[in-house]
């Protein structure tokens, strides 16, 4: 970064193989924020070749299990120690708020310390086959070299999904962040490599998908690819990974539905519905963009939405005044703008935003008001598509099975929130959704503890919980007879 090197292969750490560079650019006044190595095709050969070579040397998944965890809770400390500068870094890179980015750095260390925790609680299984001479046991072993690739929208809690549980499992990997939001994860692979990650077991690369990207996951020596990102690009990855066999899990974006019956308790549903939607300006996977709101109260509910989104306080997230930031570049402010063009041309009500903010001061940043369309329905694109911005449309209900068929006509199914205070009718909805997480009355929280993932074309595979950790590891049955006789099959004469 900025005249240093920032890939690390096998323990070393070099500049591009070529030379090349990219200016990362500050989202909340156009400003460089750092200039960064950006890798080749051929760096990612030698990091996949490195990690190749650290995994079938076979001293790092032979680690004791204490040693990993004790490794995990190394970092642990080193992230509470550096805190507040990856969250500076996070938000300079992504133009969150402060806040936001100390939240995520809080929820980083908890992804470490649980897995730090729970790989010494995973067990073999041993298995009754009904002969006493024999031994069956079921083991699990780390699945091997891992690409791991994450977004920009939260770019080190993203990619320490996969680091942590990666480690934990003891595979070798190679971390590629998004090329638009690198410098937290080239900050934390400093900090892993002083918390003792052996040399050859976290390597990084970063740079485009299209260059980068494409030669990591085209590689017959990946194991594994942990993705998270676009539909359009998992895609390609899942087609890519087929051709080699490679195991790929892929998390996807979100069209969320939220859904606010009339008696659900008013005043935290209208907080939790713009918190939902307009946090971190939209670019949220799982973002509530989609209010499906019980007839009756939709008319007041969508005029206090407004009346408080046009109040949301936007600006640079260093300014602690600030309760949304930019988005994350000029390029995806024009999406945005895109969306609410198309929105306007589908006969959706503009009731809040629908223009960049008419302050000066933010001029020079990729700012977008929180914008709400009133009087959509499914056959529009703002309402079908990801928007990844802060964009809320609003849909209306009559009824319970209504609810359930808008909350459920999407092609993805990421997550879901339900507001009501008949506890019968929640449970009846939250049961009835098709999405990986639903929310019933409260919106956005999760844990380290519980599985993410999406069903639909929200992706496979999952995150977080026990099964984050199995995503790494590959199940061996072992067959061990104690006391050998011949089956006597064939007798030969
Ligand atoms: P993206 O798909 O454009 O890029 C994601 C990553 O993939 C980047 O690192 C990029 O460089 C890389 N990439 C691009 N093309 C590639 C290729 N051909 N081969 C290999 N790698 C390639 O996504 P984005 O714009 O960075 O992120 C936003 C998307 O991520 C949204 O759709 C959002 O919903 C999704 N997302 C999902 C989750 C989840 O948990 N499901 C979480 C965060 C973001």
């Amino acid at each position: 970064m900025n005249g240093e090197p920032d890939l690390l292969v096998g323990g070393t750490w070099s500049h591009a193989s070529d030379g090349g560079t990219r200016e990362i650019i500050n989202p909340a006044d156009g400003s460089v924020a750092a200039t960064v190595d950006e890798a080749t095709a051929d760096d990612a050969r030698r990091a996949v070749s490195a990690a190749r070579t650290t995994f079938d040397a076979g001293t790092w998944p032979a680690t004791p299990v204490a040693e990993r965890s004790a490794l995990l809770a190394r970092i642990v400390d080193l992230l509470e120690r550096d805190k507040e500068a990856l969250a500076r870094v996070e938000t300079l890179d992504t133009g969150k708020t402060l806040v936001e980015s100390r939240i995520d750095i809080d929820d980083i260390i908890s992804v470490f310390r649980f897995y730090s925790q729970l790989v010494g609680v995973e067990a073999d299984r041993l298995i009754d086959v009904g002969d006493p001479t024999v031994i069956s046991r079921v083991v699990r072993e780390p699945i091997g070299v891992c690409v791991l690739i994450a977004p920009w929208n939260y770019p080190l809690l993203q990619m320490s999904w996969k680091i942590a549980p990666a480690l934990a499992a003891g595979c070798t990997m190679v971390a590629k962040p998004s090329e638009v939001t690198p410098l937290s994860t080239i900050a934390f692979v400093r900090l892993a490599e002083e918390a003792g990650v052996p040399d050859g077991v976290l390597n990084l690369v970063q740079g485009s998908g299209a260059v980068l990207g494409a030669a990591l996951t085209d590689n017959p020596d990946v194991d594994f690819i942990s993705f998270t990102g676009g539909l359009a690009t998992g895609r390609t990855i899942a087609k890519v990974a087929a051709e080699h066999v490679t195991k790929v899990a892929v998390e996807l974006g979100g069209k969320n539905p939220h859904i606010v019956f009339a008696d659900a308790d008013w005043e935290s549903s209208v907080d939790q519905v713009l918190t939902g939607v307009f946090l971190h300006s939209g670019q949220v996977c799982s973002a509530g963009t989609r209010l499906i709101v019980e007839d009756s109260i939709a008319d007041d509910f969508v005029a206090e939405l407004a009346n408080r989104a046009e109040k949301i306080r936007v600006g640079n997230g260093l300014d602690p005044a600030s309760e949304t930031g930019p988005l994350v570049s000029e390029q995806h402010r024009a999406k945005v703008e895109a969306f609410v063009e198309l929105g306007i041309s589908e006969g959706a009500k503009l009731v809040a935003g629908g223009t960049r903010p008419s302050d000066p001061a933010l001029a020079s940043g990729s700012f977008y008001r929180p914008t709400i369309f009133d009087r959509c329905d499914r056959s529009m694109r703002i309402v079908a598509e990801e928007t990844f911005g802060p964009i809320l449309t609003v849909e209306r209900f009559e009824t319970e099975a209504d609810a359930i068929r808008l909350g459920n006509d999407t092609e993805y199914g990421l997550a879901a929130g339900v507001r009501t205070s008949d506890a019968a009718r929640g449970e009846r909805v939250v049961r009835a959704l098709r999405h990986g997480t639903v929310w019933l009355n409260d919106f956005g929280y999760y844990t380290a503890a519980a599985e993410w993932g999406g069903f639909k074309k929200s992706g496979n595979g999952r995150e977080l919980g026990p099964t984050g950790l199995a995503e790494y590891q590959e199940i061996k049955h072992i067959w061990h007879n104690t006391a050998p006789k011949p089956a006597g099959w064939f007798k030969g004469d």
